[in-house]
């Protein structure tokens, strides 16, 4: 029970999160969500079976992105394995990640030392060292703050979400392009909760039950399961009751966040 507690070096996640972010916002037509997200039938049902710790938006960021991004800095370099190796020092230094080998330095031209085929050998073995789960937790940290973001991605996913048909996924589907509603289990109840500040994101009205007793706090779908949203932990919001009920099945977030400090208010 509680909050985990866990080592967050924000080490290289604001830069994946950011190109992600940008992918995802700025440039959201459906191909270029394909090129990055292309699950397989088995990765679907898994994923969207009930709601997990490794979130869709985990998924996402390893597999279709953090991992494209390792794998081809090396192929884009083949030539330059030496640059890659470097590259991939620095990223396991940040992490604090020992890797056994001595620290290659460009200047002294450290290159020399080694043959191409045990460049190609250290490269090899530097990037299977690299936490990527790890890499890919933190940038869920900021991009999970973020819920603009969110109601984009849902949305991305929706698309995939609604042309999926009952006959081939009995077990996920509700009818054709619509999942079955799944009970959030604690762990990712605190998580939004803790994120929204316990607050309706729409009218900030308290729902800790602290000062005001007998709110209902809801944990709102960002995309409706009758639109191609998912049970994701990724696609939830807090909401009062009355907001809920007017929300209907439109897709809705807001972009109002309780801040640490109004730099506004003479409070
Ligand atoms: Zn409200």
């Amino acid at each position: 029970m509680g909050i985990d507690y866990e080592a967050i070096r924000f080490w290289d996640a604001y830069s994946v999160a950011e190109d992600i972010r940008l992918d995802i916002e700025e440039n959201p037509e459906k191909e270029s969500f394909e090129k990055y997200f292309m699950p397989s039938r088995a990765e679907i049902k898994a994923i969207l079976k009930a709601p997990l710790r490794w979130t869709l938006l985990h998924q996402f960021i390893k597999d279709r992105y953090l991992e494209r991004r390792i794998w081809g800095f090396e192929h884009h370099r083949k030539d330059m394995l030496d640059l890659v190796a470097v590259e991939y020092q620095t990223i396991l230094e940040g992490y604090g990640i020992n890797h056994g080998f001595p620290k290659i330095n460009i200047d002294a031209s450290d290159f020399n030392n080694y043959e191409e085929n045990e460049m190609q050998e250290l490269v090899n073995q530097l990037r299977e060292l690299i936490p990527i789960e790890q890499i890919a937790h933190e940038t869920f940290q900021l991009l999970f703050s973020n819920r603009k973001f969110l109601k984009k991605f849902n949305q991305l996913v929706a698309g995939y979400i609604r042309y999926l048909k009952k006959s081939e996924y009995p077990d996920i589907l509700k009818r054709d392009g619509v999942l079955y509603r799944k009970t959030l289990p604690g762990w990712a109840k605190r998580g939004i909760f803790y994120r929204d500040k316990g607050r309706c994101i729409q009218c900030s009205r308290d729902l800790t039950g602290v000062i005001v007793t007998g709110e209902e706090v809801h944990y709102d779908h960002i995309v409706p399961l009758a639109v191609g949203g998912t049970n994701d932990p990724g696609n939830f919001q807090l909401l009062c009751r009355r907001c809920n009920l007017s929300k209907g099945v439109n897709t809705f977030t807001s972009e109002i966040y309780p801040t640490y400090w109004s730099l506004h208010l003479e409070k």
